[in-house]
This record gives C-alpha cells, sequence and structure tokens, in this order.
C-alpha cells in the first residue's frame, strides 16, 4: 500500500485528502504547525494507518521509512491569513517547498504542489487557461501569497527538469465546504456565518466581481486524478459556473432563509476583477469535471457552519 505524506494536512483541503487518501487505502502522514490548520479537522481520524506530526515543513521536513507520494498542500491560503502573515506565507511556500522537494528526491516519491489561481493574478484573460502567465502585482499585498506560489511552480519545474523528478501541479480555484474555518476571511464562511448570526452580509465593492465556486469533494476527486496521471505540468481545478458576488450574496439568503441587509465595504486592494478556470485541460487528460452544484454544496456547507455553530455558539464572534 502507498505511503504519502499530506504537508498542511490538518488543514481544510489538506484534511479531505486524507481522508480520501485513506479511503484509497494509503497509509498517511500528515505533517501540520496548525497555524491555519485545526487539529479538529482530523480528530475523527481513528485509523493505525494515520499518523499526525505536529511540526512547521519551513524549517525542516524529514520522514522516517519510505515515501510515495508528497501533497504539498502547507499554506495559509485566504487573503486575510495571508495579510495577517506575509513572512511564514512567503516562506511556506518557498522554503517549505524547497524542503519538501528535497524530501521528494530522497525517497523517490511523487510530489504534487497545491498551487492557486492566484497565480493568474487579476487575470487580463478570461477564462483562465493553463498557458496564460497572469497578472501580479509583486509588491502588493497579495503578492506575497502570488509569488511564493509562482515560486514554487518555478521551483517544482526545476526539480523535474533537473533532477528527474516526478511532480505534479494542481492550480486551485475558488473552494468551498465544510472544515473552511468560520473566520478565516473569504466570503463563503462570512457570507454564512453572517446570516446565520442575522448579521448584514458584507460585499467589498459593488459586488460586480466574479469567482467560480467548487465544492470540495469535486476537488479532492480531481487533485487525486490529476495524482495518478501523467501530467507533468500545471492544470487548472476548479467548477467553471462563474457568479457575481452579489449573486453569490443572493443565492446564500436563499439556502440560508436569512432575512438580512447587505451592505457594502471597501474592495481590498488587488481584489481580482474577475476568475473563472478553463477546465478543458482537467477534462481532457483527467475526464474529470465537477458534479455539486453551488445550491447542493452552499446547502452541505451552511449545515456544517450550523451545527458548528449550536455546539459552540461562542464561535460566532471567537477568531477561531
Ligand atoms: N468578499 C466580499 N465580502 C466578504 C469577503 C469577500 O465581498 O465578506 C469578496 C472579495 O472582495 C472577493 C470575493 O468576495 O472579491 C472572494 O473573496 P475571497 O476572500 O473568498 O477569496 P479570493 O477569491 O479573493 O481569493
Amino acid at each position: 500500500m502507498p505511503r504519502t505524506l499530506v504537508t498542511g494536512g490538518a488543514g481544510f483541503i489538506g484534511s479531505h485528502l486524507c481522508d480520501k487518501l485513506l479511503s484509497l487505502g494509503h497509509h498517511v502522514i500528515c505533517v501540520d504547525n496548525l497555524s491555519t490548520g485545526k487539529i479538529d479537522n482530523i480528530a475523527h481520524i481513528r485509523d493505525e494507518r494515520f499518523l499526525f506530526i505536529k511540526q512547521d515543513v519551513t524549517n525542516y521536513l524529514y520522514i522516517e521509512g519510505p515515501l510515495d507520494y508528497i501533497l504539498h498542500f502547507a499554506s495559509p491560503a485566504s487573503p486575510i491569513d495571508y495579510l495577517e502573515r506575509p513572512i511564514p506565507t512567503l516562506k511556506v511556500g518557498s522554503l517549505g517547498t524547497h524542503k519538501a522537494l528535497g524530501l521528494a528526491l530522497e525517497k523517490r516519491a511523487r510530489l504534487l504542489l497545491a498551487s492557486t489561481s492566484e497565480i493568474y493574478g487579476d487575470p487580463l484573460v478570461h477564462p483562465q487557461r493553463e498557458d496564460y502567465w497572469g497578472n501580479v502585482n509583486p509588491i502588493g499585498p497579495r503578492g506575497v501569497y502570488d509569488e511564493a506560489k509562482r515560486f514554487a511552480e518555478a521551483m517544482t519545474m526545476g526539480y523535474q527538469r533537473f533532477h528527474k523528478l516526478e511532480t505534479r501541479i494542481v492550480r486551485i480555484f475558488n473552494t468551498y465546504g465544510p472544515r473552511m474555518r468560520l473566520h478565516d476571511g473569504r466570503v463563503v464562511p462570512n457570507f454564512i456565518r453572517q446570516a446565520l448570526a442575522g448579521e448584514p452580509l458584507t460585499i467589498y465593492g459593488d459586488g460586480t466581481q466574479t469567482r467560480s465556486f467548487c465544492y470540495v469533494s469535486d476537488l479532492v476527486d480531481g487533485i487525486i486524478k490529476l495524482l495518478l496521471s501523467d501530467e507533468p505540468e500545471p492544470v487548472n481545478l476548479g467548477n467553471p459556473a462563474e457568479i457575481t458576488i452579489m449573486q453569490f450574496a443572493e443565492a446564500i439568503l436563499r439556502l440560508s432563509g436569512a432575512d438580512v441587509p447587505i451592505v457594502h465595504e471597501p474592495l481590498p486592494v488587488d481584489d481580482p476583477r474577475k476568475r473563472k478556470p478553463d477546465i478543458s485541460k482537467a477534462k481532457r487528460i483527467l475526464g474529470w469535471e465537477p458534479k455539486v452544484g453551488l445550491d447542493e454544496g452552499i446547502t452541505q456547507t451552511i449545515a456544517y457552519f450550523a451545527s458548528r455553530l449550536e455546539s459552540d455558539p461562542e464561535l460566532k464572534h471567537k477568531h477561531d
């Protein structure tokens, strides 16, 4: 049975990957420093094939014994998180990726890098295809994440070309679902938390900016397909159903039944105007496309947040 390391394995996407890999029969080692990950996300796993190590992959990464796969998912990933942690974000994307690649080389493991639609910046090409190089402001507040991930892609390709390491790169577009943090600052938990608390939904700017939201189970299926594929170059994974943030707010009101107003707040610096993945490459080479529509996925996510708030009402205000 394969032995697989997931860095950032206690995070939102990382923990769903740990579940999926265990269900596929892998032995899973999860490394996380719990800066934005949470032990709650993996507390349900009672399996002797699962090992958790609390460690910052920026500083050091070594695992005893053989490894077949490394999924490198450690990084703050919401705009608020990386604005609050600019240096750790830069370090985990650069130094942490270097450590993960070095370990993969030592073990001759295949490494899959979690990259992001942020590498396209505020895109001038729409929808975004993998051959678009992006429009990124390196010195803006989002630059710490965007450039770290661009560097991580460059270093991954360097190891692939120079060391002949087997690598895969997934560019993840906006993904949502259970285990997002209520206060991670992204639009999905913000709107759902506000709706459940009877507070106004905060739209940044006029709400005409667009995003395309992918449910986490679809994303995880695509990641596993990419991991097991022969594709050495980046592949976009996301849901191409594009909507404006205003339409998204209306969907949250409809699906939650909340009767709260919408208020407008200033648009953050360098907030991308639009974002939508071109997933024709994933369809072609992985036979993958998302299956879960927005209504279904948001309903599941609302149920998750509602149950968390029910078991701990203080969470509404706690910075969890
Ligand atoms: N946004 C919003 N209200 C919020 C949080 C976010 O209108 O309470 C907007 C944000 O400005 C952006 C979009 O929703 O245009 C998606 O933001 P998010 O932080 O989820 O992720 P991004 O796609 O920008 O990385």
